[in-house]
Parts: C-alpha cells; structure tokens; sequence
C-alpha cells in the first residue's frame, strides 16, 4: 500500500495502485487517479 497527499485536504491518504484509487479517510472520499498522473507524481516526490 502506497501512501501519498490528498489532493482535497493534504492529509496523507492510503493510495491502491492496483486500481488506481486514493481512499481519504480525512475527507471520507475516494478518487480514481490516472495511473499516469499517479506515477509522475511518486516520481516527483521520490
Ligand atoms: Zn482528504
């Protein structure tokens, strides 16, 4: 389980790769993420 910042509420939020979708439970939503945005944004903040 990968973990990056919520968009909405920057809190840190549980992000599963494998369908693509962050799941805040700060901000009680879960958002689909394009994969490829998704991976420019790990690959950023790496
Ligand atoms: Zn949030």
């Amino acid at each position: 389980m990968l973990f990056v910042d919520c968009p909405l509420c920057d809190d840190v939020a549980p992000f599963d790769a494998a369908t693509g979708e962050l799941d805040c439970e700060a901000c009680g939503v879960r958002l689909e993420v394009a994969p490829d945005a998704t991976r420019a944004e790990l690959a950023f903040a790496a």
